[in-house]
């Protein structure tokens, strides 16, 4: 009999890329973290409509669960099928039995009326009683206007913000263009190179920023709290654990897996009712932070909600059929991989 820990929290994800795994290559070699943006990712969200991104979200929650990550902080855009998509993403988390804190990332780069629609979309869901926080893209594709805007629907809400910060170049004068908006309950993503202190908690995706090439975060050597999130490439947290815990070694050899074990903890800050969930893994010792940062492959045999409902029984989802969302996100992604 393996070990248990709480559910997992994955502290940053899309879901709306989970059929983007073996999709067109770009036009070019992208050589930056801005061309990145333009030729993959704002490329596929572009090409989203709802029925691709029920099948992505399906998909990425039972990824999630089969990992032992029983609740996930969502970031979403789909600037060509925005409204309803957070109600699409909750209700496809709700099929699965992941819990999801929701959120639209609000951006000018599909002009003023994009902005628009993308904080009416967060304001909608928030109102019918939807679990989120509102999403801005980031403060290099916003105008100042739209981000006061953000940020004061979020105080009227009562929710933080969710957005990137500093991930790359491009988005260095973030610090202070956010200084006078940010707030506690601010979730920031990534803060690559983030030049002054912020408040709010930090999203730090290791994977991610080595994926992209932008260096590494040090989240260590910020104040604030830290949780660890994927960026949408998956949502397997005891892997993301195990590259925190590399990556700050490979910055600072003393480094203890105490550290990057602490800010999986801190995701049930966001989902406290996480903590009760149960998840039973396939090692002995995967509670402890020094076993699970040297044991690859561990996996998730039963998972038990708070509640308990029976989510996940020898490896296996219960309340969706793994061959059937596997075969509908297929179908979807041939259908996305045609628009490209
Ligand atoms: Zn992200």
């Amino acid at each position: 009999m393996g070990a248990h820990t709480p559910g997992l929290v994955c502290g940053h994800h899309h879901l709306y890329s989970a059929l983007a795994r073996g999709m067109p290559a770009p036009p070019s070699t992208p050589t930056n973290f801005g061309q990145i943006l333009e030729q993959i990712w704002w490329r596929l969200d572009a090409a989203l409509d709802l029925d691709m991104l029920r099948a992505s979200a399906r998909l990425g929650a039972m990824e999630a669960l089969l990992c032992g990550t029983t609740a996930i902080i969502d970031h979403h855009e789909s600037p060509n099928a925005i409204e309803g998509s957070l109600e699409v993403i909750a209700d496809a988390c709700a099929e699965v039995g992941v819990r999801v804190l929701c959120a639209y990332g609000v951006t000018d780069r599909h002009g003023p009326d994009g902005a628009r629609r993308g904080l009416a979309e967060n304001e909608r869901f928030l109102r019918a009683g939807g679990r989120g926080m509102v999403g801005v893209h980031a403060a290099f594709t916003c105008s100042d206007e739209t981000l006061e805007a953000a940020a004061a629907l979020s105080t009227d809400a009562g929710v933080g913000v969710h957005i990137h910060v500093a991930e790359g170049p491009e988005d260095a004068d973030a610090g202070a263009r956010l200084e006078a908006l940010a707030a506690d309950d601010w979730l920031l993503v990534h803060c690559v190179g983030l030049d002054r202190p912020l408040p709010g908690t930090i999203a730090h995706n290791p994977r991610s920023n080595m994926n992209n090439g932008v260096g590494y975060a040090q989240p260590a050597r910020r104040p604030n709290p830290i949780v660890l999130g994927t960026d949408g490439i998956g949502a397997d947290m005891l892997e993301e654990f195990r590259l925190a815990y590399v990556a700050h070694r490979a910055d600072d050899v003393e480094a203890s897996p105490d550290t990057a074990w602490s800010w999986l903890a801190n995701g049930h800050r966001f989902f406290p009712e996480a903590a009760d969930d149960r998840v039973c893994w396939t090692y002995d010792h995967a509670d402890s932070p020094w076993h699970a940062a040297f044991t690859p492959g561990m996996r998730a045999l039963d998972v038990v909600r708070a509640d308990g409902e029976v989510l996940v029984r020898d490896g296996r989802a219960t309340l969706v059929d793994t061959d059937e969302v596997r075969a509908h996100a297929a179908e979807q992604a041939e259908r996305l991989f045609a628009r490209l």
